[in-house]
């Protein structure tokens, strides 16, 4: 009989938002007439800017003539695609060779597919509180997992330590779901444990763009050293509202070498087995991004929600309730007050004043007593749900 993999026994029962969405659906059930202030999933809510839908128009008609029309792509990505990101790279001081950027449909799909690089019995370090999604892959790959804890007294920005030793070590700034970002500083020490070590460095720069902090940096391959331990993985989602239209890149530099395996050989070998490439609409889409009028369109939505996070982070002040992130990240993890459980605080505002936000138990067990607020939001419901989250919580 045909054995399955058992690993998936392992993983908790449903996933995060799953089970956010039972809740808020039962809630409904009971209350239809209840409207909803959703500060809660990180789906963007301002649509593709104006470049990038011109481009998408311009590619659908490239689509329909025969001498412009576009079969299989590159499984690696469309040259056009591939030079703009290495491009972008280059303004900000790094050389990332055109070889070294491979194009994605998303860095949920990356983060899943980039673990065939690596052997089964290699371990993995995830700090957590953690994007899921670290967790559920190594989980389902039957990979042994060591969680690092990270709390308020480390900034959620601990520093790594000889009292463990993993292959893979997945380091997510800006974080989701803290908002934490490491400093040169900080990132250097984690590049040179990984290179004592001999580990990967899984670098997820999905929310490069919200650094607004000078010295903060972008990319870890920014560090000294990084080519030789680490892979960047990166997505145009929240960056350029890509989220239904799924777009990513990933870098994986030459120099990456272990036990004499290159690893970007590896991933076009990888890649040219595994997929067919990404469809040539949706890259020449993504391409408009890097132009210069596409990045300020998406500067000024990346504000929009800078403004939201604002309007959060005042709320909260004025409850005297702790937090961080909201200024370098999309994301406000604050500490749930009184004392309560984060599914707790999750339910009291749901039956209370109708703001949903995510529990932080849902990103490990060191995020119990905290919970997550998302500036994707449209401004007019995060208004109304400060306004409510100050009359509910707001010092009396
Ligand atoms: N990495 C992190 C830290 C995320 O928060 C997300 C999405 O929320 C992703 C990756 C997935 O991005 P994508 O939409 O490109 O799959």
């Amino acid at each position: 009989m045909i054995t399955p993999n058992f690993n998936y026994k392992n993983l908790k029962d449903s996933y995060l938002f799953y089970n956010i969405s039972q809740k808020i659906k039962k809630y409904l059930e009971k209350n239809p007439d209840k409207k909803l202030y959703r500060l809660g999933i990180g789906d963007v809510s301002l649509p593709l800017c104006d470049e990038v839908i011109k481009a998408l128009h311009e590619a659908v008609d490239d689509q329909s003539h025969k001498e412009t029309f576009h079969g299989y792509m590159s499984e690696l990505g469309a040259p056009f695609l591939r030079e703009a990101v290495s491009n972008y790279y280059l303004h900000r001081g790094i050389q990332i060779p055109v070889e070294e950027v491979f194009v994605s449909s998303g860095a949920s799909d990356e983060l899943g597919d980039i673990l065939d690089l690596f052997d089964k019995s290699s371990s993995a370090l995830i700090i957590e509180p953690a994007y899921p999604a670290y967790v559920d892959a190594n989980v389902i790959a039957g990979r042994k997992i060591f969680t690092i804890p990270s709390s308020i007294e480390n900034g959620f920005l601990p520093e790594p330590s000889n009292n463990y030793k993993a292959d893979i070590i997945y380091i997510c700034s800006p974080n989701n779901p803290t908002g934490a970002v490491f400093s040169h500083k900080q990132l250097t020490q984690w590049v040179n444990f990984a290179l004592k070590n001999d580990s990967v460095i899984l670098f997820d720069a999905a929310y490069e763009a919200f650094i607004e902090d000078e010295n903060v940096p972008h990319s870890i391959f920014e560090i000294e050293g990084a080519k030789k331990c680490a892979i960047e993985i990166c997505s145009l989602s929240k960056t350029a509202g890509f989220t239904g239209t799924r777009l990513g890149y990933t870098i994986i530099p030459k120099e990456l070498v272990k036990n004499g395996m290159c690893f970007n050989e590896m991933w076009i070998r990888n890649r040219t087995t595994k997929t067919n490439g990404v469809s040539y609409i949706i890259q020449k889409g993504g391409a408009a991004v890097f132009t210069v009028q596409g990045q300020k369109q998406i500067k000024k939505n990346i504000e929009y929600y800078k403004n939201n996070a604002k309007i959060i982070m005042k709320a909260l002040d004025e409850c005297g309730i702790w937090y961080c992130g909201g200024k370098n990240a999309p994301y406000i993890w604050l500490k749930c007050p009184n004392e309560m459980g984060s599914w707790d605080f999750f339910e009291y505002l749901l039956n209370e004043i109708q703001v949903i936000g995510t529990p932080g138990e849902g990103f490990g067990k060191c995020g119990n007593s905290f919970f997550r607020f998302s500036s994707f939001g449209s401004t007019e419901d995060t208004e109304e749900a400060a306004k409510r989250l100050i009359t509910l919580l707001g010092r009396k």
